[in-house]
């Protein structure tokens, strides 16, 4: 497959402040805004995450598809601080995955166990699934409400783009296809990315009918990024609609928000008993980060001062 000429290139090359080489997500409608649409790359914070958690190959393909998935649905996020996260609870050898993704499009996120036997659906071809396992998807939105909103579904297959597809179906009600793909060699993540299509509510029979067949005859996204597709091009094939529009372009990124601050504000709400306890070991405590493996360490002393802080 080759590049079309007639791809249009305009919205990247408009935007001074873009990288068209880095990660980012790009936000459009086609077809007479019937249908929205979101496509992302994602290949350099999935290796930071493999850097900071020394993931093996299927667990990094698993977090990747989820980080992938997470910050396109974080797209619809409207305020600062706003985030999504994503729980992933299954049976399988990864233990389950926490992903949270920011409004900013900066995303984060652990395997329970980073290292797991890789086993293939067929050569090249990882077994996501098999290393998920049965279980449980939760999608927990914080938007500043009084109460976060929460979905829960069962996992479908485990290889998680099904799964995001049947929770935005069941729990948002949004008729989606979502395509996750994470392609590697021996060297490492090569690339990472994916989309989700969804429909408006009045897109009418036909339009439906199409964009099924559309879909079921479109190639991995794994395949087209290896073949040099960006995300606009990927949008651009599957459409085919000169009059698409491209609302946003957003850099994402790994990023972790910890600090020894918010560290200290965890262990004050763990309450006076649980500080008294810790505050008995004279060498301190260390926490570690889940997200970014950044260690904090607190003395014997300042645990105590914790703890008259909590008194006073
Ligand atoms: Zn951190």
């Amino acid at each position: 497959m080759s590049l079309n000429n007639s791809i249009k290139q305009n919205d990247i090359d408009e935007d001074p402040t873009f990288s068209p080489e880095g990660d980012y997500i790009v936000r459009a409608t086609a077809k007479k805004g019937m249908i929205r649409a979101f496509a992302c790359r994602t290949t350099n914070l999935c290796r930071e995450a493999v850097r900071i958690h020394g993931l093996s190959p299927v667990a990094a393909a698993a977090l990747g598809r989820l980080m992938s998935g997470v910050l396109m649905l974080g797209q619809d996020l409207k305020n600062d601080n706003d985030t999504i996260t994503a729980i992933v609870r299954g049976d399988g050898a990864l233990g389950g995955m926490t992903v949270v993704g920011t409004a900013q499009a900066g995303v984060r996120g652990y395997c329970h166990n980073p290292v797991v036997e890789t086993t293939y659906h067929k050569p090249g071809k990882l077994d996501v699934g098999q290393a998920v396992g049965g279980g449980t998807l939760t999608v927990i939105k914080d938007m500043g409400l009084k109460e976060p909103y929460m979905g829960k579904v069962e996992l479908v297959s485990g290889e998680i783009a099904e799964d995001l597809t049947y929770y935005l179906a069941v729990s948002e009600q949004v008729p989606s296809a979502v395509a996750l793909g994470v392609s590697m060699s021996s060297e490492g993540i090569t690339h990472s990315g994916g989309m989700i299509i969804q429909l408006m509510p009045d897109a009418p029979n036909d339009l439906i009918d199409w964009l099924e067949q559309r879909l079921g005859g479109f190639p991995e996204i794994s395949y087209l990024m290896e073949e040099g597709f960006n995300p606009h091009q990927i949008l651009d094939l599957l459409f085919g609609d000169p009059d698409i529009v491209y609302h946003q372009t957003t850099p994402c990124s790994y990023s972790c928000p910890c600090s020894r601050e918010r560290m200290e504000r965890n262990l004050m709400t763990l309450g006076t008993e649980d500080l008294r306890h810790l505050a008995a070991d004279p060498s301190g405590i260390e926490l570690e980060c889940h997200f970014c493996d950044r260690r904090y360490n607190f003395s014997q002393n300042e645990i105590e001062e914790m703890l008259v802080g909590l008194q006073e």
